[in-house]
Formats: C-alpha cells, structure tokens, sequence
C-alpha cells in the first residue's frame, strides 16, 4: 500500500499515537493498528481518522478545513444507523484515544474491493458527460432529454476502478466488475449501493437535501467469512453530492453542499489557476475555506437535526 505523500500534500503524518502503529494515509483518512501488549499489530481492527485534508481535481488543496475530518466521522457514523438493517457495517467502537476524538473510528479490518460503488439519482457530471455522448451510463439505457441535475427513472449503478492518488479513476462495465469480484458479488454490490442511495434519499429529502449521487466502499472479511460489509465513508458531503431540494432546478449546475463550491473557485478567474498546467491548484482563501466549512456543517445539521 502507499500513501499520499507527494510534496504537495499537506501532511504531518503520522500522528504519536501510543499504541498504534501507522498503516495507511489515504487522500482524507489515516489508518492506524492497535499494537497488543506485545507491540504486535491486531489484526482484526484498524483505527481510521478522517484528516481536515481536502482533494480536489486530483490535488491536495492548502490549507485544510477547520472541523471538516469530524464533520466527516460524525454523519456517517450517524447514517451507518440509518442503514444498519440492509447492511452490516465496519464500526466497532467509536471509543479513541482523545488526541483523535470525534474523528477516529475503530473498526474491523477489512479486505476492501478493488470497485469505487458509485450509484446515480440524478444525472450531472460524470454520468451527463456519458448520456450526452451515449444516450446511456454505465450501460444502461436512459430517456431521451436528460439535462443536467435531471432525476433518473431509478438509480444507475456506474462504477469505476480505484485509482492510485493523483490518477483519475475510471468508469467500469459491469462485466468488468464481474471479472473482478465474481457475478454474486458484483450483483450485491450493485444492490446495496442503490439500495443505500435509495434509503440515503428517503431521509435526506424529508430535510430538504437531494443526494444526487454518491460513492461507497464495500470490504469482506479477510478469512472471506460472511458478507460484504460497508466501510470507509458513507453518504457524506466528500463522498456525495448533496442539493438543496428547494433550490433543485434542472436544466444547470445546481448549487451544492459539498465540494464543487471548492472546484469552482479554482477554476474561477480568481483563483487564476489553470487546471491543464499540471502546476497544483494556488491556497484557497481564507473566505473559502469558511464557507466550505460552512457548508460541510450545514449539511450534517440538516441531515442528522444535531447542532455540530
Ligand atoms: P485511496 O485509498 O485510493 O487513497 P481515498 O483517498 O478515498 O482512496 P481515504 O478515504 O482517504 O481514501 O482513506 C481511507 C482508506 O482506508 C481507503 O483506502 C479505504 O479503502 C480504506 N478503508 C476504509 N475502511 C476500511 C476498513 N474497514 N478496512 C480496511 N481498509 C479500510
Ligand atoms: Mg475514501
């Protein structure tokens, strides 16, 4: 495995925390190992910490934002409750040490699938680009007259291949997903992540959020016991893209409570940044980062109806 630690990213890792041992940095999140009192790494859990790094355009962007690793820790661990009865999830303790409280979860150590599961409710980005040059996404036919920020007959399932950092990832056909995981696996994939959309929408929409799409990550357990099991992040303003339903407006890009508000001011003119150059993206302003900040609380108060 390895990590994020080009001379771009904005890391001081590892964090000193006794008795773990530093595993993995991915863009957002760190892993750490229990050691027993032998000094010998568990190998059934991982502490995972959500950082307040932020990425975007494949760039890691300076400086991070205040708050936003727990932000991160906090709604999906309140959305793995929403979701526990159609699948298991990796919590199993939220007890950390206090240098990482509110951001580090301990969970089980999983086996995680080489399949980024995406699903669609809403057509922007990615899947317009394809309907556009297709009429379909991820092969499935879709209606004639989509726009953008059009709402799906039912959600599409669109995977892609998980990409070392700073390539992009690319979209998968179901059959490739099927070489990869086996057709059992692939179908169940398939189903939760729509199943999850489906659910993530049922709640966020009685909020007044649309989850237009979103990414989750499935694990299984290293023996190959039991069944898949959702890890990582889930239904999250990094890992979704959330609208405010009485602003939803086909027809245009719609505003959002994620980071597309930080992937337009890059390329506005005020950031002066070229996203061809292959130069990184400049600092964000001070502005910027508060309202991002912002945002990212916003979305986890409307959603979970706690004060953050
Ligand atoms: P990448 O890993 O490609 O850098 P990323 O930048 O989105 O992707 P982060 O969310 O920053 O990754 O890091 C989390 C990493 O931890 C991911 O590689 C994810 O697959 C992995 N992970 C999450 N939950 C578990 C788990 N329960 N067991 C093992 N690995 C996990
Ligand atoms: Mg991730």
């Amino acid at each position: 495995m390895c990590g994020v630690t080009t001379s771009d990213a904005p890391l001081d890792l590892p964090l000193d925390l006794p008795g773990y041992q530093h595993v993995y940095s991915g863009k957002v999140r760190d892993l750490y190992a229990p050691l027993d009192a032998q000094g010998d790494v568990d190998p059934d859990r991982l502490l995972l910490v959500a950082s307040n790094r932020l990425s975007a355009y494949d760039w890691m962007v300076t400086p991070e934002i205040p708050g936003k690793g727990e932000v991160l820790t906090r709604l999906s661990l309140w959305w793995f409750d929403q979701l526990s009865d159609l699948v298991p999830n990796h919590v199993i303790s939220r007890d950390v040490p206090a240098a990482v409280a509110g951001r580090g979860v301990l969970v089980r150590r999983l086996t995680m699938l080489k399949v980024e599961a995406i699903a669609r409710a809403y057509l922007t980005g990615g899947g317009l680009e394809e309907y556009n040059a297709k009429g379909s996404v991820s092969g499935v036919a879709l209606p004639e007259g989509l726009v953008d920020g059009s709402r799906l007959p039912d959600p599409v399932f669109t995977p892609t291949t998980k990409a070392p950092f700073g390539e992009h990832d690319l979209p998968m056909t179901l059959a490739e997903v099927e070489a990869e995981l086996g057709a059992e696996v692939a179908a169940e994939v398939s189903r939760l992540t729509r199943a999850i959309l489906v659910r993530g929408n049922e709640i966020a929409s009685r909020r007044g959020i649309l989850i237009a799409d979103t990414k989750v990550e499935f694990g299984l357990a290293p023996d190959g016991s039991g069944g898949l099991v959702l890890a990582d992040e889930v239904l999250t303003p990094d890992s979704s893209r959330f609208w405010p339903a009485d602003q939803w407006e086909p027809g245009h890009a719609q505003p959002s409570y994620d980071k597309q508000f930080v992937r337009d001011w890059l390329t506005s003119p005020e950031s002066g940044w070229d996203r061809g150059s292959g130069e990184p993206p400049p600092p964000l302003p001070e502005h910027v980062v508060e309202q991002t900040r912002a945002k990212y609380i916003e979305a986890y108060e409307r959603l979970t109806g706690e004060s953050f």
